[in-house]
């Protein structure tokens, strides 16, 4: 892959090809002054295609958002132009106030000031449940 672009900063590689927009809007990437790059349909050995996002800053990056979004996605950093440091993420084991209970009867649906809270239950299965009704995220 081509990093020379990037001096200091944060590569997101083996993006699902199509997610890198969704990932973007997600970490908030739109408001960073830095430069942002998300390149689309980039070839890839592993995947076929796979999308990329270039950082041209180090940030602190929401690890569980990005593990909850597509947990294939490795993470490299960057610095002095040479990759120092790269990782995998992984699925959260909560996820807190991201999505909402979908089951009516949920306490979160009356206590609007509750915190929404997903457990994983199934890792292999990908498979999140309410904390408070056991309801299954819906996809
Ligand atoms: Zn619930």
């Amino acid at each position: 892959m081509n990093i020379d672009s990037i001096k200091n900063g944060i590569v997101i590689d083996h993006i699902k090809a199509k997610k890198g927009l969704e990932i973007y809007n997600a970490l908030n990437l739109g408001d960073l002054d830095c430069s942002v790059a998300i390149i689309t349909n980039a070839k890839s050995k592993k995947m076929g295609k796979k999308d990329i996002i270039k950082i041209d800053k180090s940030i602190d990056l929401d690890l569980d958002i990005l593990g909850y979004l597509d947990s294939n996605i490795t993470i490299n950093i960057i610095k002095n132009d040479e990759r120092v440091d790269k990782y995998h993420v992984e699925l959260p084991k909560e996820i807190v106030n991201t999505i909402k209970c979908k089951n009516p009867r949920c306490i979160t649906a009356q206590e609007t000031d509750l915190t929404h809270v997903f457990v994983l239950t199934d890792k292999d299965k990908k498979i999140y449940r309410c904390k408070y009704c056991e309801t299954i995220k819906e996809e």
